[in-house]
């Protein structure tokens, strides 16, 4: 049997106690998978309660909403970097066969692609290095400008119907569970807010929306219709920094 003193020495030695802080690398590519995973349950939430008529799967649709606002949301630089992180991810989850959340959702490797074509069709000259990269064909590329004329056709009277007038109503609301210090739920727990406190200033919704940062015991993401919520599960940041040991 340790005594009190061996314990609390075993304590602070395991990993739980000592968690290493993040590496810019890790930092950049959980933010940007935030982002997008935030944006993709946001899309749920809207074409909810909106009720957007939705021509494709509601997944594919969410995807392609999340890409849409990285696009319109952020510089070109920082757009096409978080575009490529969260293909990223998606590859990643495509060769190690995990589906958490996937279940609805397109093939990981069909949804790497989609994220990229969604955002180099948005600009091919401009983005064209980054097509390659993932082994794009200039035809393929070609056809990603359509169909991203077509989404962003498509979204745009849904945009404006949605952009708030009232700038001094918040139409989402954060919150968080208190975690302590561990790395990676700071930071995606902070992207999240972000995310909201931009949100808020153009978004309005018909039912106000809750945003919760929690631990669920699994790596996942959800929009709940019943509660009117999402809820980002800190285990996913977790699983994300994982991916750039
Ligand atoms: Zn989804």
């Amino acid at each position: 049997m340790l005594g009190r003193a061996t314990l609390l020495a075993v304590m602070l030695a395991t990993p739980a106690f000592a968690t290493p802080p993040l590496s810019a690398d890790q930092k950049g590519y959980l933010t940007a998978n935030t982002i997008g995973i935030f944006y993709h349950e946001l899309a749920h939430a809207i074409i909810d309660l909106y009720d957007i008529p939705i021509r494709v799967k509601e997944e594919d649709a969410a995807d392609t909403f999340s890409v849409l606002l990285v696009d319109y949301g952020f510089d070109d630089a920082s757009g096409e970097s978080i575009a490529n992180d969260i293909a990223f991810t998606f590859s990643v989850d495509g060769e190690t066969s995990r589906h958490f959340f996937w279940d609805q959702h397109s093939s990981d490797g069909k949804r790497a692609e989609n994220t990229i074509c969604m955002f180099a069709g948005g600009d091919i000259d401009g983005r064209a290095d980054l097509a390659e990269d993932w082994g794009m064909s200039t035809r393929k590329l070609e056809a990603c400008e359509e169909e991203r004329i077509l989404a962003d056709e498509f979204w745009a009277p849904f945009l404006d119907e949605m952009t708030n007038e009232n700038k001094s109503k918040k139409h989402v609301k954060f919150s968080n569970q208190k975690l302590g210090k561990f790395p990676a739920a700071k930071v995606y727990t902070a992207a999240v807010q972000d995310e909201v406190r931009e949100i808020n200033i153009w978004l309005r919704l018909p039912k106000p929306l809750s945003v919760r940062v929690e631990s669920c015991g699994e790596a996942n993401a959800y929009y709940d219709p019943e509660e009117i919520s999402i809820v980002m599960c800190t285990e996913y940041a977790e699983y994300l920094v994982k991916q750039v040991e």
